[in-house]
């Protein structure tokens, strides 16, 4: 049996684990080290804490079995996920490159888009969906693609993006968060890099804020490598061992996930006072062909809207089982008004909802008593 034959629940509780040595745990406990003990020259692999960390070390080796598996791939974890998404873009881009980034993408990339533009590199955006990226690839040294979008929730066709941007050379990053590894390999889809917030889904108890790049080509590993030393955006030894025993559960987790995701779309689509409802898992839904030919899964979040910002606050206060909370991928729901950050191109009304771990006929009976609470409310 080859790495590529077992499954990913199998894979997903051994991930990283060292070799079994007696008297040793499983998984050992987080290394608490700024620096390590070096008489003499001064090499690797443990010399700093800022450079390495043997808990890195493991998790980095779990993350990477799960993003390419039985492949020789790099990964380096970060600080969070804008510290891995910033790590990419600032080290591959340069005062006069051109790069193309999504124009629904989460809401933190107009922040980057100015600060790229004010070290003299030029933006380009285009919407997720349709491919819209395409029409602007000319030229361009990155293309940064973010599949499914957050919180609108297209998907574009990741292969047709890369073969188009790889022709004209163009390297390719995936912001994959919302689907993690289990979901989509943006490697796979032939991704230059796939790069994860691993605050959300990936670690899943909404408790650790953290993020990873993942690729194949070692010089470019060298380079984000080098922008995480110089940056010292860094995760603390502690928060990557949590993310690491996280990582045993992902499977469960993100099947349940899945699972209940479509079950609660489903009963969505049969409601009047829903509209605007995204789930790329329902078929009929906009971005259910393409998301089916590159995902496994289809990812915790559904979006929809309702009639009015009034309708939607006094939905998710009625709520009892689901926080209302930003951030999504836990595995306590959550769901929150987007509208209310004023970042996203969103309606008044529009719910992004993130399904946990509850029992799918509590979450979905307490979804449906707070609509009809919404609604009745004079
Ligand atoms: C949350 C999120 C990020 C940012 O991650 P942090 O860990 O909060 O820094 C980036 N991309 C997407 C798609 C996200 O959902």
């Amino acid at each position: 049996m080859t790495d590529q034959d077992i499954g990913d629940g199998t894979r997903a509780v051994r991930a990283g684990l060292p070799e079994p040595v007696k008297y040793e745990p499983t998984l050992p406990g987080p290394v608490f080290a700024a620096h390590f003990h070096l008489p003499g020259e001064p090499t690797g692999p443990y010399t700093y804490g800022r450079d390495e960390n043997p808990t890195w070390t493991r998790l980095e080796r779990a993350i990477g079995e799960l993003e390419a598996p039985g492949e020789d791939v790099e990964t380096l974890v970060f600080a969070s996920g804008m510290a891995a998404i910033s790590a990419v873009l600032l080290s591959q881009l340069k005062a006069g490159d051109t790069v193309v980034l999504p124009a629904d993408g989460y809401q933190a990339l107009p922040l980057l888009h100015e600060q790229l533009q004010a070290y003299g590199i030029q933006v380009r955006t285009a919407p997720t969906g349709a491919d819209a990226q395409l029409s602007v690839l000319d030229g361009a040294g990155l293309l940064w693609i973010e599949s499914p979008s957050n919180p609108g929730l297209d998907v574009c066709d990741i292969r047709r993006l890369v073969q188009r941007a790889h022709s004209v050379g163009t390297l390719v990053a995936v912001d994959n968060t919302l689907a993690t590894p289990l979901g989509q390999r943006p490697l796979a889809l032939g991704a230059d890099f796939s790069v994860a917030s691993d605050t959300k889904g990936m670690t899943g108890h909404g408790d650790i804020l953290l993020g990873h790049v993942t690729c194949r080509d070692s010089r470019r590993a060298a380079e984000v490598r080098r922008w995480r030393k110089i940056v010292g955006a860094i995760p603390g030894p502690m928060e990557a061992w949590l993310a690491h025993r996280s990582l045993a559960t992902l499977q469960l987790r993100i099947d349940r996930q899945c699972s209940t995701a479509l079950l609660l779309a489903r009963v969505l689509a049969e409601r009047d006072d829903v509209t605007g409802l995204r789930y790329p898992g329902l078929p009929g839904d906009p971005s259910h062909a393409v998301a089916s030919q590159q995902m496994r899964r289809f990812g915790p979040v559904v979006s929809f809207e309702l009639a009015d910002r009034k309708r939607a606050e006094r939905f998710l206060e009625e709520l009892r089982f689901v926080d209302d909370a930003t951030s999504f991928g836990g595995v306590r729901s959550s769901a929150e008004r987007r509208g209310r950050w004023g970042g996203d191109a969103v309606t008044e009304g529009f719910i992004r909802f993130s399904v946990g771990a509850e029992d799918p006929e509590d979450l979905i009976g307490d979804v449906l008593r707070a609509l009809d609470k919404a609604g009745s409310a004079g």
